[in-house]
């Protein structure tokens, strides 16, 4: 068998994670994910997924798919810039151009990858990267990737921001990057606040709308309809298809030398293959309906709400969030998984979330919220919830 000669450290290493409570594990699904899965054969009802707007299971995205790969066939072959780049990923580029209000849009495989690309792809020696403690791992990945130098500031301290700001080297290239909606906390960021800082101190502003996009928003443009920014103030925006979109891979919009620049110098960009035509066409097709059926985010504001009362009703101490991310903070690692386990018996999926993803005591529920679910479910939620937090 192939083993390592420090192996014996390796399996050390895993004992103490697992006695430490945070040991992490596949699971098996069996069929669709979406509100009910069957996994490791048992039908659950989930709250784990980020699949907000329900849409990746739906007909017409289905439908473009199947289409699309009977056409362009499975494999894109080879990266964009060789032969990789098919019609549905350029028609794709330039409906999401459109749709955010920029002048380009960029795919990219995954939003990994467009984080690491993005940043390392702008961002040289001697430039300063200015990111929030919480942001994504992707986005501070990307600022230990690129050769500048990277500053953190406490979770939306914007005091904290501007102490940085000014100690970074005035003539130096400066980047602030943001998550849009923080993907454990579902807070969103404060951009009218980050853009003034920026423009104060001659920064670029690049926020990662993840979990903003599709869910914030009359048409879903995400945190910059949301906070109603301007055209001049725009920042560079990135966002996901994994998560309300419901297929796979990421984009981010800019003017046009941004985006040729990304072309040219992101190397996650230009030396990997592009992603599925047939995923690209189902991605347009989801945007379609992102655009058009408001109701989605209707819905799921309703039922964030009806969560959020009951919740409080029951004592349980929510996060000042008003996104499907709802979080019930519990604290211990071992209490946090005990919790898990209890709605787990009574049929209910939820995230649990520990250290190192989230900070050291502050394992958590990761409650996340879906068009696809019902006044029932989430009635169905809360009462397990009570019932876990009388053990
Ligand atoms: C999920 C996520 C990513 C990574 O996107 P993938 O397409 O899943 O690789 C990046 N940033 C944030 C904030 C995310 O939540």
């Amino acid at each position: 068998m192939a083993s390592v000669p420090w192996s014996q450290l390796l399996s050390d290493n895993l004992a103490e994670r697992k006695a430490a409570g945070r040991y992490r594990q596949q699971r098996i699904r069996d069929g669709e994910q979406g509100v009910n899965v069957v996994i490791n054969g048992q039908p659950l009802l989930s709250f784990c997924s980020n699949d907000y707007l329900g849409l990746a299971n739906h007909p017409e995205l289905k439908k473009a798919f199947v289409h699309a790969a009977e056409y362009s066939g499975v494999g894109a072959g080879a990266a964009h810039l060789l032969t990789g780049h098919s019609v549905y990923h350029q028609q794709l580029e330039e409906a999401l151009a459109e749709f955010m209000g920029q002048e380009r849009a960029l795919l990219f495989s995954s939003g990994y990858q467009a984080n690491m690309g993005i940043i390392d792809g702008l961002m040289q020696r001697g430039d300063v990267i200015f990111q929030d403690k919480l942001n994504h791992a992707s986005l501070l990945d990307g600022g230990r990737l690129s050769a500048a130098t990277q500053l953190r500031y406490q979770h939306v301290d914007m005091a904290a921001l501007e102490r940085r700001l000014k100690q970074a080297d005035q003539t130096a290239h400066k980047l602030i990057v943001s998550d849009g909606v923080f993907s454990m906390d579902g807070d969103i960021a404060p951009l009218a606040e980050l853009q003034t800082l920026a423009n104060e101190y001659s920064a670029a502003v690049m926020i990662d709308d993840a979990h903003g996009l599709g869910v914030l928003g009359d048409k879903g443009r995400g945190i910059v309809e949301h906070d109603q920014i301007e055209l001049a103030d725009m920042p560079i925006v990135m966002g996901t298809f994994g998560k309300a979109f419901g297929t796979a891979g990421a984009f981010v919009v800019g003017d046009n030398d941004f985006i040729e620049t990304l072309i040219q110098q992101a190397r996650t960009y230009v030396y990997t293959t592009a992603q599925p035509a047939a995923i690209a066409a189902a991605t347009l097709a989801s945007l379609k309906l992102v655009q058009q059926e408001s109701w989605r985010r209707e819905k799921l504001q309703a039922l964030i709400k009806q969560f959020r009362a009951g919740a409080a009703e029951l004592g349980v101490k929510l996060m000042p969030s008003q996104t499907a991310i709802q979080p019930v903070v519990v604290g211990d690692d071992n209490k946090a998984i005990r919790i898990g386990k209890i709605l787990e018996q009574q049929g209910l999926l939820v995230g649990v979330i520990r250290p190192p993803t989230v900070p050291e005591g502050s394992a958590r529920l990761r409650i996340t919220l879906s068009t696809n679910h019902t006044e029932k479910h989430v009635k169905q939620l809360l009462n397990a919830l009570e019932l876990a937090y009388a053990h």
